[in-house]
């Protein structure tokens, strides 16, 4: 596993963590970001941030997912036992 991967693991499990759910992680020049489906935070990797070293950033490792009412498509409908 490389550096970067390991990064990004970190990152997902650091969003989700926070009920984020995230699409594939998508590499942009030098930042590879992710984003929430449901909220659309964004979660993003620099492995080369200069001085600091690797960072992980973005809106959904610091604050939870909050779903926004027009995208609550998926129904949690009661599973309950058939008739
Ligand atoms: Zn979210």
């Amino acid at each position: 596993m490389t550096e970067l991967e390991e990064l990004l693991n970190k990152a997902r499990q650091l969003a989700e963590a926070r009920n984020h759910k995230l699409v594939p992680f998508i590499r942009r020049g030098r930042s590879t970001g992710t984003r929430c489906v449901t909220c659309g935070r964004q979660v993003y990797v620099m492995p080369d941030a200069g001085v600091i070293g690797a960072a992980i950033g973005g809106d959904a490792i610091a604050e939870a997912c909050i779903r926004k009412p027009i995208a609550s498509v998926e129904g949690k409908a009661s599973k309950s036992k058939l008739g």
